[in-house]
């Protein structure tokens, strides 16, 4: 897309265009469908149109599977247009969602003439369906560095989704997870705008197909969340404020979600908190400016559950429920998930009628909902069948989410150990050694993660040590510490060290499994980032025993195990891997599968020092001239990129095809890459670039481009990345994309090569692409 630039060169600025031309459409309209949309409009009464725009859950409307009469009547009355949650909070079988989406889809064709639209939380493959296919969570799966993996999850969930007639996933989750505390890391792509980007635009073209104006019964739509800046919270607790600068804001958090809405994202949902005093929610800029109108997008702004009362409720900043749904509704909310009741729309007409919310906005939010719907094939098919998906939880399915838990465990440390002897005899411990529930994490059957415990929807697959028991000679599992694993929430744990340490002495190595028990948003909430004391404990009654210990971290954000890691022969930072997750492990520890996940975050060594690579380079400073050292450091347990393997490879002749260049260039940047061992193996070649000089303090280095090969033992091959030379720009305090004249440095595997910017430039426009 052309853009408006300023060129800067000395003190000379010229203005190379005087009026912005406006943004093409982020999605291209289809004309059928906004006459269609038009003709709907035009003849609704406000009571339809804010029936459209509230979202209630269906715990409200159902007994367990079974619409109640209270429902019905809800449906009717409000003229209720979407629908979510799973009925009975527990995954369901898809023909129960059949058969009640169908209620829900005659009630609204019967009252309204417009079909409902249900939404689920499938942020891992099929979460709340029974029988579904489960992938590794999004943090896992960033490990792999592999797109296409991102993509199968996306292209099963729909497919699965829409088997169970439903047609709208409020996924993929692209909060940058950069505050380690936070509940809900495990559910993003890690701490980089990259690979956030990269992956989050894989899975919604999985999910939705190559068009995006018909998505046809084999797709769902998508749901971006939770815009803007979610992970990282001053304090680390879900929910709570953020403090994050303009700049940063649209350098970093804004990218993925831009990135996805350009690649035809037709949802998002925002962030639940508030930044620097002002609550997502009633953010006019982000939500108006930002994406109506400055990337032109068509799309449906859906709140978080009951996020429009928190702004009176918890937020405060509305006096009354009415005052917040009229302070959201003007900064651009197109749907309310009230959840549990309609008061949202009582207020929102009375608003209207008072003057108070202008019947345009309105329109605007009800065109784009209709708009969703007509994408979605919904007017012409409201219902699908579950016969017409016969790959639903198949082979086909399955194999894909195992392969994405193979690539995405890290070998963090080997000092030999692994591979292990398929003859050793092993004892599995820890409390994360025997359950479903700790490898899946939340999202999973249930909200909090405990429906993996039920036998009923994960009897089929493995824990760590009933894979590793089909691996190994002689396998036994001593717990030593124990979750309570029913329970709805993850925090108690019990100890009993003994029998386990007194297993030890029998086996010729240990499989420690420790970690977290599973949890989501706020009931994860966490005071101190070690790994519980009980938990140490045990490793260290382990470890005195001399026996070979490997450490198997099964945790969805990184919990600080810097006291234990010495002792240990070999880590393994598993993270959530999903239903497959032990099946993948037990291959990678015996050697029948090689290593190849890559640390998506920095893993912190200490608990008060966070700092994802991509700290400022002020973060890390040598000592001063001067009598008395002054330095920064910057220790974590295991950097960004971080993953062994059981092969080597070899890095050389980095090349760039210009050593110097101006916005408008690419930059071929090759790299040899050398599977140099004696087992083949898959690398994931990490390019980065890193500004020397900048007028705002630069970054240490940001991750530009990545691919992951495949390579037999001598195998080499060459790696190309096309790097866009506006990919280098930052975005300055006035919130201006743009590029310095300077060096830069651009390296991958340990190899660089210098290039230089030879013209300033800043874009007048705020997306550069
Ligand atoms: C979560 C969202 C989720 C929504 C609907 C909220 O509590 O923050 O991520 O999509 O519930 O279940």
């Amino acid at each position: 897309m052309k853009r408006q630039l300023f060129y800067v060169s000395g003190l000379a600025m010229m203005l190379m265009a005087s009026c912005a031309p406006k943004v093409a459409p982020a999605i291209p309209q289809d004309k059928e469908i906004e006459s269609k949309v038009e003709s709907i409009l035009k003849d609704m009464t406000l009571e339809e149109k804010v029936g459209q725009m509230t979202q209630i859950t269906i715990t409200a409307l159902a007994d367990g599977t079974e619409l109640t009469q209270a429902g019905d009547s809800i449906m009717r009355t409000y003229k209720v247009g979407s629908v979510l949650n799973t009925p009975g909070d527990m995954a369901q079988a898809p023909e129960e969602y059949n058969r009640l989406i169908c209620q829900l889809n005659r009630i609204s064709m019967e009252t309204t003439g417009i079909p409902c639209l249900y939404g689920l939380d499938h942020v891992h493959g099929t979460t709340y369906i029974a029988g579904g296919t489960l992938f590794p969570q999004e943090l896992s799966l960033a490990a792999s560095f592999n797109r296409e993996l991102a993509y199968n999850m996306g292209k099963v969930t729909a497919y699965e989704s829409r088997a169970a007639n439903v047609p709208w996933s409020f996924s993929p989750t692209m909060d940058l997870g950069r505050n380690p505390e936070w509940p809900r890391m495990w559910e993003s792509f890690g701490e980089d705008t990259y690979l956030n980007s990269e992956l989050a635009v894989a899975a919604t073209r999985g999910m939705q197909g190559d068009d995006p104006n018909h998505i046809g019964p084999q797709h769902i739509a998508a749901c971006l969340k939770h815009y803007l800046g979610y992970g990282v919270p001053v304090s680390g607790q879900d929910r709570t404020p953020s403090s994050i600068t303009a700049s940063e804001m649209r350098e970093k958090y804004f990218e993925p979600f831009k990135e996805c809405i350009q690649a035809g994202a037709l949802s998002l949902m925002v962030n639940s908190a508030s930044n620097n005093g002002i609550p997502f929610h009633c953010n006019h800029e982000l939500l108006t400016i930002w994406l109506k109108e400055n990337l032109n997008w068509d799309g449906v702004i859906i709140t978080d559950w009951a996020d429009i009362s928190n702004l009176h409720t918890r937020e405060k900043v509305a006096e009354t429920q009415k005052e917040a749904v009229r302070l959201a509704i003007n900064a651009g909310i197109d749907m309310a998930m009230v959840p549990y009741d309609c008061q949202f729309a009582i207020d929102l007409k009375a608003l209207v009628e008072e003057g108070a919310v202008e019947m345009s906005r309105v329109d605007d939010a009800v065109r784009r909902i209709l708009r969703l719907k007509f994408r979605l094939g919904l007017f012409d098919q409201p219902d699908t069948k579950l016969a017409d998906y016969p790959e639903f939880g198949g082979e086909a399915h399955e194999r894909m989410a195992y392969e994405a838990a193979l690539e995405s465990q890290v070998l963090a440390k080997n000092e030999g150990l692994l591979p292990l002897d398929r003859n050793a005899r092993v004892l599995v411990t820890g409390p994360n050694g025997n359950s479903m529930r700790t490898l899946n994490g939340g999202w999973s059957y249930t909200w909090q993660g405990h429906g993996a415990s039920m036998s009923r929807f994960t009897e089929k697959y493995n824990t760590i040590y009933e894979a590793l028991a089909e691996k190994f000679g002689t396998v036994t599992y001593v717990p030593g510490v124990e979750y309570d694993l029913e329970s709805t929430l993850w925090s108690y744990e019990t100890s009993n060290v003994a029998p386990a340490v007194a297993a030890a002495r029998n086996a010729d190595v240990i499989v420690a499994c420790i970690g977290e028990n599973s949890y989501c948003e706020t009931p994860g909430n966490l005071v101190d980032m070690h790994l519980s004391s009980k938990q140490k404990d045990l490793v260290k009654a382990l470890a005195a025993t001399g026996k070979p210990l490997v450490l198997v971290l099964n945790e969805g954000r990184p919990r600080i195990v810097d006291e234990i890691v010495p002792l240990a022969g070999a880590v393994v930072v598993a993270m959530l891997p999903g239903n497959h997750g032990a099946d993948a492990l037990a291959s990678l520890l015996c050697g029948e599968e090689n290593f190849s996940g890559k640390m998506p975050f920095t893993y912190p060594k200490f608990s008060n020092k966070h700092a994802a690579y991509d700290y400022k380079v002020s973060e890390k400073t040598e000592t001063m001239m001067g009598s008395y050292g002054y330095n920064a450091e910057m220790v974590v347990q295991w950097p960004f990129g971080h993953g062994l393997s059981y092969t080597s490879f070899e890095y050389s002749n980095m090349t760039v095809d210009k050593k110097e260049f101006k916005a408008d260039d690419v930059i071929k940047v090759s790299v040899d890459v050398k599977n140099t061992g004696r087992v083949a193996g898959k690398e994931s070649v990490l390019l980065f670039s890193s500004d020397h000089y900048a007028s705002c303090v630069p970054d240490n280095k940001r991750l530009r481009g990545f691919e992951k090969v495949a390579l037999e033992p001598g195998a080499s091959v060459t790696v190309t990345f096309e790097l866009l030379a506006k990919d280098l720009a930052f975005v300055n305090s006035k919130g201006e994309w743009t590029l310095e004249e300077g060096d830069f440095t651009l390296s991958a595997g340990g190899h660089n090569a210098q290039v230089r910017c030879v013209e300033t430039l800043i874009w007048e426009q705020p997306d550069i692409d």
